[in-house]
């Protein structure tokens, strides 16, 4: 699971500073800005310390990591690839005026599209529309060359134009990747490609039927049940696509597989080498049995400095929770920053046993729950530009319970988001004293990085299911739930006098900057992701909306938070911590059950009543507060390149280096990386 990209940046002081001595104190974070989205650069403090051998490993990771790029574009939206592709050529092409608005606004729509992944947006899901017209498009093809274009055979560019244009114009034609609204058929209303031709009843019936198939024969009940296939109609008879070498995406796999290989030659540990090849037996056979296998494999690899994540992973893209996106994570300890989650995983068992959650519902024995620190090397496919801070996996829930989870927090990233945000001007304009900016100076980096560690190495590793309850059962309320449960964890324990005890906070001021800014953000600063008139729909702002407005509601009497307006502004300004953490408590104890109960209903009732709707009044004011500060919500990364030094044959050393331009990485990954057939 995710813990999602940061919550809008605010202006933090105090660096996450890296003691490493590669790390640059003039390095340039941000690069450029446009639409909603803004480009940093981070650092990988450390690279230059590994051994050899671990840079090489890192280099065929990474290598890895951008030959699955195709595959997200794919999964995202089945024309995604064609529409990438023509506006690659047009922008190669293109000879004319590079300083005229329509041409502009053609490259902010490409750049959108590579930030996305795709044609829609990758927070809201919606389809973003070009800022330029329908005929403006129509010179620019004309003016590109035929050969450059992804034509269909005896294709004509007047037909490629109707063909292609209301893909882009057209606000009706896809437009949503992933409808969560349950009044519609959840498959039918999404434009991600995780099926075609079957409707959200079909998928359902196939799937139970496929596990009750499972029971029957004795066969293993408990695999993520159609994590790495499209599921298709095919003469009136529905079919798993399966993603693997000589299956579905195999042009990407192959090549995936290839680098895997080599770095299954320089891996660190015997238990590293284990899960490479298990990974690599995996994307051969397509066989679920096996991709556990690595997951348990995976975890068990404790003891390499180099890790990885790749594979079909997250269930967020499919309206179902079932189909994994393509993704990859390449990264390294940061050895010295995880002595801070080491307690945290040390002391798991006493956590759970003392979590306000009913006895029934938590864990009896918790099982290695591993945190560490990580330094980020190479993001791919969906974790590329965009990138969760925060990583808890494996997902399956029997493989948590019974050999534990692996949770990361990504320093480096977290850093650059602080470190480009400095005086943007946000906390000035939303926090409501003095007290809570300073405040937020001084513990806003350690309170931010503490509450992912607990969200991500106590908070999803936590609690147990009901016998019979299967992961699915909370369907398009899972996310959200689950995501508000690892939070209500971290909130809870945030401020938990231990924490002090073991030497992780210096005082209760820590605490209270978290609580301040995530208050602040779940009740209205996150409304700036959001357009006019729209509900919230991504799951984590939807954890978010929920337990801020449940808290709210629940402490009016007392004033636990109360809302005020000063000059026509509106700050929310919290009243009494202690009761507050009291009220979050009593919300985990809540999602715990309803998790633990597969209640579907309790999920629905809770997420429709507090995560979903939005002030139009207070989003109005938000929105208009917000864009007199310039700051765009969004952000991407450029990735380091890396290079392999040779003598002869031999290899005698990996180089980094930082690039700065969005567009060319964007290009020269597209010229490098592109393996899928474009139709
Ligand atoms: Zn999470």
């Amino acid at each position: 699971m995710i813990m999602s990209i940061a919550i809008t940046a605010f202006s933090s002081p105090q660096s996450g500073k890296d003691k490493n001595k590669d790390v640059k104190d003039d390095f340039k974070y941000l690069t450029e800005q446009f639409a909603d989205s803004k480009i940093l650069r981070y650092q990988v403090p450390g690279f230059e310390e590994l051994s050899l051998k671990q840079k090489e490993l890192v280099y065929y990771l990474s290598q890895a990591a951008l030959c699955g790029r195709d595959i997200t574009y794919d999964q995202n939206y089945k024309s995604n690839l064609l529409i990438r592709t023509t506006l690659e050529a047009i922008y190669r092409d293109y000879t004319g005026d590079r300083n005229s608005g329509d041409y502009k606004n053609f490259v902010v729509y490409l750049k959108r599209v590579w930030f996305c992944n795709g044609i829609h947006h990758h927070y809201s899901t919606d389809k973003f529309l070009p800022e330029f017209s329908q005929e403006y498009f129509a010179t620019l093809v004309k003016n590109t060359r035929s050969e450059s274009l992804p034509l269909a055979k005896g294709q004509g560019k007047e037909q490629f134009l109707a063909e292609v244009s209301p893909l882009l114009f057209d606000p009706a034609v896809a437009p949503k990747r992933v409808s969560l609204d349950p009044k519609n058929d959840l498959v039918l209303s999404s434009a991600s490609n995780f099926y075609d031709g079957v409707n959200q009843k079909e998928a359902e019936a196939f799937y139970a039927g496929m596990k009750k198939k499972a029971r029957k024969n004795k066969q293993d009940t408990l695999v993520s049940f159609g994590l790495n296939s499209k599921l298709v109609k095919e003469n009136g008879k529905i079919v798993e696509k399966t993603y693997k070498v000589g299956g579905l995406y195999t042009r990407c796999i192959e090549q995936i597989v290839m680098w895997l290989e080599k770095a299954s030659a320089v891996t660190e540990t015997p238990e590293q080498n284990e899960a490479v090849n298990k990974l690599v037996a995996y994307y051969r056979s397509g066989d679920l049995a096996t991709w556990d296998e690595y997951n348990i494999a995976w975890v068990k690899d404790q003891h390499s400095l180099v890790d990885f994540i790749n594979g079909f992973i997250e269930v967020y893209g499919d309206p179902m929770a079932m189909k994994g996106s393509w993704e990859s994570i390449v990264n390294f300890k940061d050895v010295e920053a995880t002595k801070r989650t080491e307690i945290l995983s040390r002391n798991a068992q006493y956590f759970e046993d003392i979590s306000p959650v009913s006895p029934e519902f938590k864990k009896k024995k918790v099982k290695g729950v591993t945190a560490k620190v990580i330094t980020v090397a190479q993001l791919g496919g969906e974790s590329d530009p965009t990138t969760p801070i925060g990583i808890n996996l494996p997902n399956a829930n029997w493989i948590r319970k019974e050999y534990g989870s692996k949770s990361v927090t990504m320093d480096n990233i977290t850093n650059a988001y602080d470190q480009a945000a400095k005086g943007n001007g946000f906390l000035d304009e939303f926090a409501f004293s003095k007290e809570e900016i300073d405040r937020a100076g001084e513990y806003g980096h350690l309170a931010g990085n503490l509450t992912t560690d607990l969200h991500e190495c106590l908070g999803h590793g936590s609690g147990q299911l009901k016998k019979g309850v299967g992961p699915d059962s909370l369907k398009n309320y899972h996310s959200t739930i689950e995501e508000a449960r690892a939070d209500l964890f971290a909130l809870y324990f945030i401020k938990d006098p231990v924490l002090e005890k073991f030497g992780l906070v210096p005082n209760d001021e820590v605490a209270k900057a978290e609580y301040d800014s995530y208050i602040r953000n779940g009740l209205m600063t996150q409304l700036v992701r959001i357009h006019p008139g729209k509900t919230i729909e991504e799951s984590h702002m939807r954890d978010r909306a929920l337990i801020a407005h449940w808290v709210y509601e629940k402490g009016l009497d007392d004033k636990t938070i109360e809302m005020i307006t000063r000059d026509g502004k509106t700050y929310f300004k919290i009243n009494d911590y202690r009761a507050l953490r009291e009220k979050f408590g009593e919300l985990l104890k809540i999602v715990q059950r309803i998790t633990s109960e597969g209640d579907y209903n309790a999920a629905k009732e809770l997420v429709e009543a507090y995560a979903v709707q939005v002030d139009p009044a207070l989003h109005k004011e938000v929105l208009e507060r917000y864009k007199k500060l310039n700051i765009a919500p969004y952000t991407g990364f450029i990735n380091p390149e890396y290079t392999l030094v040779r003598n002869g044959e031999t290899v005698t050393d990996v180089k980094i280096t930082y690039p700065d331009d969005f567009a060319a990485q964007m290009l020269s990954y597209s010229k490098k990386f592109s393996f899928l057939p474009v139709r």
